[in-house]
Formats: structure tokens, sequence, C-alpha cells
């Protein structure tokens, strides 16, 4: 049932939470892991032309290497806890508009499951969902368990 399980990840403490259930699952059911981190285009203050986004596309950061860091950071977190539990990890780091790449690659990939933040970088609380995670819910016919970055010390 579970052979693929997409983590969609911006790096923050809540994908983090979201992070650990995605790698019990995974070791559980024997699935792999698909670390995903979205370069996001449209972020005002990226302010990139389509030239750099073509290179980034092709996975050059050229002189962007704080963006690249910051999509290997929130990989490698995941490669991190799925360490010691023999689970495979595929990092992928894509450029374009975060829910849009996330459902599409959901879609694309065979993922049986998507395990992802209720909140992310930007930390706001205005909304009972962030809206990465609500745009991805009504996006994709995939599962998806979304994880909220208190409920280890609410349960
Ligand atoms: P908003 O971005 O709407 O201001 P937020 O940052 O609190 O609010 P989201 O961006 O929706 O909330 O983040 C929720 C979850 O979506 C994160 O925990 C993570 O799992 C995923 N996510 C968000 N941004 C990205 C991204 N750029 N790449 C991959 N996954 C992401
Ligand atoms: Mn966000």
């Amino acid at each position: 049932m579970y052979e693929h399980i997409l983590i969609p990840t911006d790096g923050s403490d809540t994908a983090n939470v979201a992070v650990d259930h995605a790698v019990e699952l995974a070791a559980k059911y024997g699935a792999q892991l698909h670390a995903l981190y979205v370069v996001d285009v449209n972020a005002v203050n990226f302010g990139l032309g389509t030239e750099q986004v073509d290179r980034i596309r092709q996975g050059n950061f050229g002189e962007m290497t704080e963006l690249k860091e910051k999509a290997d950071e929130a990989t490698d977190a995941v490669v991190a806890a799925a360490a010691d539990r023999d689970v495979e990890v595929r990092e992928e780091v894509r450029v374009g508009t975060p829910h849009d790449v996330i459902a599409g690659y959901a879609d694309n990939n065979d993922i049986d499951l998507v395990v992802m933040g209720s909140h992310g970088r930007s930390g706001v609380r205005r909304a009972l969902l962030g809206s990465v995670t609500e745009r991805v819910l009504r996006s994709t016919h995939v599962p998806v368990l979304v994880v909220d970055e208190h409920e280890e010390t609410e349960a």
C-alpha cells in the first residue's frame, strides 16, 4: 500500500516533525522516501530572472549558493532522520510554485502518501493550514497526512 512516501520540506521545524512521521511510516512499511524541496520562484525577495530560473532548473545554482544550501539542508535533514532506519531516501530539489510542484511530483512518481507540516517557515499562524499545504490538499488525489508541530506535546 505504501511504497513511495513523499515528504515535501521547507526545512522548518514543523516540516521536520512531519519528517519523523514519514520516516516512521517508511520504516514500518518498507517504503522509499522522496524528500522534496521546492525553490519558490514567486517568493518576492528572490527576484529571480528567467535565465537564473532556467539555470537553477538544471541544477546550476551559480552564485546563488545560499539558495542551494537551504535546499540541501532541508533534504539532508530527511536523510539524517532516516539514518540507521534502513530507509532509502531520494533527495529532490525542484524550482517552481511549491504546491504545483509538490502535487505534480505526487501524481507522476507513484506516490502513495504525502506527509507534510500544517505550517512552514513563515511561522505565521493566521490560518489553520499554511497556504502550501492547503493548496496541495486541493490539487492532488493522493492521500495527505498533515502533521501539526505541537501534536507531540499536546497528546
Ligand atoms: P505560508 O507559506 O502560507 O505563509 P507557512 O510557511 O506557515 O505559511 P506552508 O508554506 O504551507 O506554511 O508550509 C506547510 C508545509 O508545506 C511545510 O511544513 C512543508 O511540509 C511544505 N512546504 C512548504 N513550502 C515548501 C517548499 N518550498 N518546498 C517543499 N515543501 C514545502
Ligand atoms: Mn511557507
